[in-house]
């Protein structure tokens, strides 16, 4: 076993949380993920097995990783989800996983097993022609249903839903009043720029505005200011007198870079130390060629910018030529 070092940055960051694409395919289209067009998918031979996720993955518990979230694309489409789930269940981190919930009802006893106490569902409208317009998709049922289903048997759900103006942002408060009878938790994501999203400033729905709207509705008395948890990338509210909970996560307007302690791992096997940045390590070639991917992953952590992979400004940050050079988000897993 390599000792553990902790996986730190040259800005003094420690990395302890990965994040793990499994598979480039999805069941869904969303618009502002999946460009129109679809993507070039990657060869399978050039994509992570199994055996490779838990290899790579155990190296990251050894250098300090105790958080491992799955995603994609869809991470429930990948044919051998189950088998990925338990093994990375067995190395004692805290497993979680980001899907659009479709397949729920399939893995209920495989999330109980490889120990996954919270999922995130990403649901963007709580009007059927809107989820459906927004996803390209008609599986709006069966995701509202899969989301009881997980309420129902204990688990902690969180729904992530990216705001969109003129599309979802008259939901804010409908979303809201989903924490009034559940334990649940809203995460309103601002709008970001990838590679085909068609991102422009004007369909951005900030923090600010968002907080506005919350207030529109709710006395300043009402809306609970709650301790973050460290490295914690949202900002976190609740109504005092509902169970349930509602975060903003402002990569956008108001970026969270300085507590970072994410690192990417892209279906392909190629390290991302920031979600925007467009320099990649690859550490695929050099696992099956049986060398130590190690100094691999120090050096992609050493490059980490202090800022959004360098676009420290607003100029930079919504400028097409810089963003369109990054992957899409179906292929980085958010
Ligand atoms: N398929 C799974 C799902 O949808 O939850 C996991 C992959 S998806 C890429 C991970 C998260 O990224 C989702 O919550 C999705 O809403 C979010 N996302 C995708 N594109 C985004 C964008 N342009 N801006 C903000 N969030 C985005
Ligand atoms: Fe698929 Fe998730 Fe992207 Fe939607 S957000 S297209 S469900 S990967």
């Amino acid at each position: 076993m390599e000792n553990k070092t902790i996986l730190q940055d040259a800005f003094g960051r420690q990395h302890d949380y990965l994040r793990i694409s499994i598979t480039e395919h999805c069941n869904l289209r969303c618009s502002y993920c999946m460009p129109e067009d679809g993507i070039v998918l990657t060869p399978k031979p050039h994509l992570m097995t199994a055996d490779e996720i838990v290899s790579i993955a155990r190296t990251f518990v050894n250098l300090g990783v105790t958080k491992i979230r799955l995603t994609g694309g869809e991470p429930l489409v990948r044919k051998d989800a189950k088998e990925i789930m338990l093994r990375l269940g067995r190395l004692g981190v805290n497993l979680t996983l980001t899907t659009n919930g479709i397949l729920i009802p399939d893995f209920m006893d495989t999330f109980r097993e490889a120990g996954i106490h919270t999922i995130n569902i990403s649901i963007d409208s709580l009007e059927k022609d809107k989820f459906n317009a927004v996803t390209r998709r008609n599986y709006f049922d069966q995701v509202q249903e899969n989301i009881g289903l997980l309420l129902r048997e204990g688990f902690n759900v969180k729904l992530n839903v990216v705001l969109i103006k003129s599309f979802n942002d008259n939901e804010i408060l409908d979303f809201i009043s989903l924490t009034e009878n559940d334990n649940i938790q809203i995460r309103f994501i601002e709008f970001m720029p990838f590679n085909g999203n068609d991102w422009d400033k004007s369909k951005l729905v900030t923090y600010a505005e968002i907080m506005d709207t919350v207030q529109s509705k709710y006395k300043l008395s009402e809306i609970e200011r709650l301790k973050d948890a460290p490295n914690d990338t949202a900002k976190n509210f609740r109504i005092t007198s509902y169970p349930g909970s509602f975060a903003v996560i402002s990569s956008v307007t108001n970026p969270f870079c300085s507590t970072c302690n994410r690192i990417r791992l892209t279906a392909d096997g190629k390290l991302k130390n920031c979600l925007f940045s467009n320099s990649e390590m690859p550490l695929l070639e050099s696992l099956r060629a049986g060398e130590s991917i190690i100094p691999l992953i120090h050096q992609n952590l050493a490059a980490k910018m202090p800022i959004r992979a360098g676009m420290d400004d607003d100029l930079k940050f919504q400028d097409p030529e810089l963003f369109s050079q990054n992957r899409s988000m179906i292929t980085i897993g958010g």
